[in-house]
């Protein structure tokens, strides 16, 4: 019988009632036709017959599993048709690996995605949280989507801005309600750029980052392209340093990625938070207020949760990564419960030190923070 501890990146979590893996999209499409979308009241409850997997890195399951069926969407293509002089279409099946995609591209000589090499699970998924990493988002280059509509029993195109975009959000993220999606999605299209002879990246917009490549990050936009294989080499290098490319025999990515978003308040509500700590504008809020972007890796290791943190609490089977106190990991072991009771003492160490509540960013199926 296959688990969840078995199909996704933290490996916890119990079995399924049924698990479909399907190669084709008419096996996805036969599959949602049987399986209609229930009312929000029952999805809010957890009475849904179906779950969407794609790498199954961004998702919890409880020990006791999921009551329901699985369908693992795992058919990939990947094609390009030039548009214009600089624009190149890249069409991409839901099932195909997202870093397998940006490989694919950056070998192509097509810039827009290189910055997000090295994120795992499937291309269907991206635009769900709206993938992001060191400067980068798939809201950037992403042009469409096709999906299967379960209210409406139908397949739909949604544009970029139908997709209402935001920070680690999307309205298919906001349709989901407790893992069971209203629009799954089949086909994303991304548009992506193409100087003929120049295989330049796009302009790298993340301070670290550029440092590592020789970049001035105060120099206009235009001058912060560098070699496009360069910034993806650099950022797989980043990222494994920080345990953030999947390694099966290293416990420290054994896990969703960073556990927890980078909280967004009002700023008068982080004006006690040291100076120190770092704070980007996010826009206002209704009130028209100012927000501030704040980083939940520094609250948490400014707590007093540090790399390493909650192994005590579970007798050595979960803990902060000993690389990078944002992701929640499984050191062999581990049951989901683990690696909850170590985000929730992370998550009240926050709270207690700084008053800010932390929100997780995987989705939590059968199971709470
Ligand atoms: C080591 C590590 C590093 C990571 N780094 C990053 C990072 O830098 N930035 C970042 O944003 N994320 C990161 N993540 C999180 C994760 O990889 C991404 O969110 C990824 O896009 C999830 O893809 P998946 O296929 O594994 O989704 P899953 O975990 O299988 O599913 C996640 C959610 O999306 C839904 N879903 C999946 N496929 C579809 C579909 N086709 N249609 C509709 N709904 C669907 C599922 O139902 C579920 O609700 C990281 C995770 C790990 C383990």
């Amino acid at each position: 019988m296959k688990t969840f501890a078995q199909n996704t990146t933290a490996r916890v979590g119990g079995p399924a009632g049924e698990w479909i893996t399907a190669s084709s999209d008419q096996l996805v499409l036969a599959v949602l036709r049987e399986h209609h979308l229930p009312s929000d009241e029952d999805r809010a409850a957890g009475r849904d017959t179906l779950l969407v997997l794609g790498g199954g890195s961004n998702l919890l399951v409880s020990q006791d599993g999921f009551d329901g069926t699985v369908l693992q969407l795992a058919f990939s293509g990947i094609s390009a048709e030039p548009v214009d002089e600089d624009g190149v279409i890249v069409t991409v099946a839901a099932g195909h690996l997202w870093d397998d995609v940006v490989a694919w591209t950056v070998e192509r000589g097509l810039s827009g995605v290189e910055a997000l090499s090295g994120i795992p699970g499937a291309t269907g998924a991206v635009p769900v949280q709206n993938v992001g990493a060191y400067g980068a988002e798939v809201s950037q280059t992403l042009l469409d989507i096709t999906a299967w509509d379960r209210l409406e029993d139908e397949r739909v195109v949604l544009t970029n801005e139908e997709l209402e975009f935001g920070y680690r959000d999307s309205l298919l993220k906001r349709e989901t309600i407790a893992g069971s999606p209203r629009y799954v999605v089949v086909e994303v299209r991304f548009r992506l750029s193409h100087a003929p002879g120049r295989a330049l990246s796009a302009p790298v917009r993340y301070a670290e980052l550029a440092r590592q490549l020789g970049l001035d990050i105060s120099l206009p936009e235009e001058q912060r392209r560098t070699d496009l294989l360069a910034v993806r080499q650099k950022v797989l290098e980043l990222r494994g340093s920080k345990g953030m490319v999947v390694d099966p025999d290293d416990y420290d990515t054994w896990s969703t990625g960073s556990f927890f978003t980078n909280p967004i308040v009002p700023a008068s509500s982080a004006e006690h938070i040291p100076a120190e700590a770092p704070r980007f504008p996010a826009g206002d809020n209704e009130e028209g207020e100012p927000l501030v972007k704040l980083s939940a890796a520094w609250l948490i290791d400014n707590a007093g949760a540090g790399r390493g943190f909650g192994a005590d609490l579970t007798a050595g089977k979960a803990s902060l990564s000993t690389k990078h106190t944002l992701a929640v990991t499984n050191r062999g072991g581990a049951s989901t419960e683990d690696l909850l009771t170590v985000a929730r003492a992370a998550r009240d160490k926050v709270k207690d030190a700084f008053g800010i509540e932390l929100r997780p960013e995987p989705v939590l199926i059968g199971c709470q923070l």
